[in-house]
């Protein structure tokens, strides 16, 4: 567990990760590893923050000279409502912050970038078929990352509302999916949040082609059931500790920062899941 603080009890530091539980996050032992690899001398810690104080906590914490967030569950919408300027021009469908420069109240989105460098090693290819699961803020950094490279994209959701605001969002650049279909599908996302709040998703795994790959951007100690259900079934599995580390280290580009040591940060991310 990481050490947390509440947001009115932040101590002094200059980054930090904001959630509604940060207790989960390995951002402050991967960048705090990080910044003393390369001789900086900052300090990185968690921070809680309740859903409707985003706000608060943001104007407090740049007031007490942090430097940089990293936003995550549930806060990325409020996170961007509070910044004056929201710089992402390469996927410009996505409009939430998960990354913030507070002196300048400038918001970014790493996952676009972090999510594309994870995928990378897959050598996906245009037309290849790739399904979402879920239409939240990292199913949207997903979408438009799989739809740039030419992939063909699907949907499901399980608020059906939510997934038609999705595709209106990718001008209907989404195939949307009453239940979720394997059949022919090369990349499976999971962007819900079930693999951190619990919850079954309605997946048919005897339908997946035997060279599908099943992503969980959601990391933990144990893999998740969707994980477990993909390695049941023979299937190539990965959990979101890269995405974690390459949106993290794309972060550092945003505030200002020395190029991170990537290789390192994957190994504090793989200790910290191995103990
Ligand atoms: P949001 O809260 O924005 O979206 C959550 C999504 O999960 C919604 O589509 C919601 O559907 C769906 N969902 C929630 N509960 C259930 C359920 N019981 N059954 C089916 N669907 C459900 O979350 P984010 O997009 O910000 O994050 C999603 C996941 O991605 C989280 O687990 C997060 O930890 C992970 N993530 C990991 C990162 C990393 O660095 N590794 C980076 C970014 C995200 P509905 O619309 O019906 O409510």
């Amino acid at each position: 567990m990481t050490e947390t603080f509440h947001w009115q009890n932040a101590p002094s530091a200059d980054f930090a990760v904001i959630a509604e539980d940060a207790s989960h996050s390995l951002s402050p032992r991967m960048h705090n590893a990080a910044f003393t690899a390369l001789g900086l001398a900052f300090r990185y810690v968690a921070v809680n923050v309740a859903r409707g104080d985003v706000g608060f906590a943001l104007d407090f914490l740049r007031s007490r000279a942090y430097r940089g967030v990293n936003v995550t569950l549930p806060h990325k919408e409020e996170a961007r409502a509070w910044c004056s300027e929201f710089i992402n021009t390469d996927y410009p469908e996505v409009n939430v912050a998960n990354t913030i420069l507070l002196d300048s109240r400038q918001g970014f989105n790493t996952d676009t970038l972090g999510f594309l460098r994870s995928i990378t090693p897959l050598g996906l290819k245009a037309g290849d078929q790739c399904l979402v699961l879920g239409a939240g803020g990292s199913a949207h950094a997903c979408i438009a990352v799989l739809l740039k490279l030419g992939c063909r994209v699907s949907l499901w959701n399980r608020t059906r509302e939510r997934a038609n605001e999705t595709n209106e969002r990718f001008s209907g650049r989404v195939a949307l999916q009453k239940e979720p279909d394997l059949a022919g599908i090369n990349l499976l996302v999971n962007a819900t949040s079930v693999g951190k709040i619990g919850g079954e998703l309605p997946l048919d795994w005897t339908r997946s082609p035997s060279d599908l790959v099943a992503y969980d951007l959601y990391y933990a100690k144990n893999p998740t059931q969707f994980l477990q259900n993909a390695a049941a079934q023979g299937l190539r599995a990965m959990d979101g500790s890269s995405l974690l580390v390459y949106q993290g280290a794309e972060a550092w580009r945003c505030w200002g920062l020395p190029e991170p040591d990537v290789n390192l940060m994957v190994k504090e991310v793989q200790d910290a899941l191995a103990i």
